[in-house]
């Protein structure tokens, strides 16, 4: 029965995940979404399949700037995604990869001009995208 429960709450977190088209998102919306869908799972259990998305590399968790709690969003195959910065959207929550090649310029910049090392995990920009501006 335990089983079939997680299955099913696994399911329903996967359609959550193919509905975000780069979104970002938090627990609690994951659990709102679940309830949505009559799937009473405590928030725990929510963590708990979040967890297991973000070590198998399927999720990024990180912090933004204007949140004590985490966000995840898809890896989308991005691989190295604690070597480079984000750029959210404070409006619609869409993000955006910073290309290597801009991110090594701007570590430079920083670098060279402040004696400053990024440490890109833990930051983000935010900022207002194209379709929000
Ligand atoms: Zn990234
Ligand atoms: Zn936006």
């Amino acid at each position: 029965m335990q089983k079939k429960y997680r299955t099913k709450t696994s399911q329903a977190l996967n359609e959550f995940l193919s509905e975000l088209e780069g979104r970002c998102f938090m627990a609690v919306d994951v659990s709102e979404y679940l309830d949505k869908h009559d799937i009473k799972v405590n928030l725990t259990t929510v963590y708990r399949n979040i967890d297991k998305l973000v070590e198998e590399g399927e999720l990024v968790r990180f912090k933004a700037t204007n949140s004590d709690s985490y966000s995840y969003r898809r890896a989308d195959g991005h691989k190295h995604c604690d070597e480079h910065l984000h750029i959210q959207c404070k409006k619609c929550g869409k993000l955006v990869h910073v290309d290597d090649e801009i991110m090594s310029k701007i570590v430079q910049m920083i670098e060279d001009n402040y004696q400053f090392s990024l440490i890109c995990k833990d930051s983000s920009l935010c900022g207002l995208c194209k379709d929000c501006r």
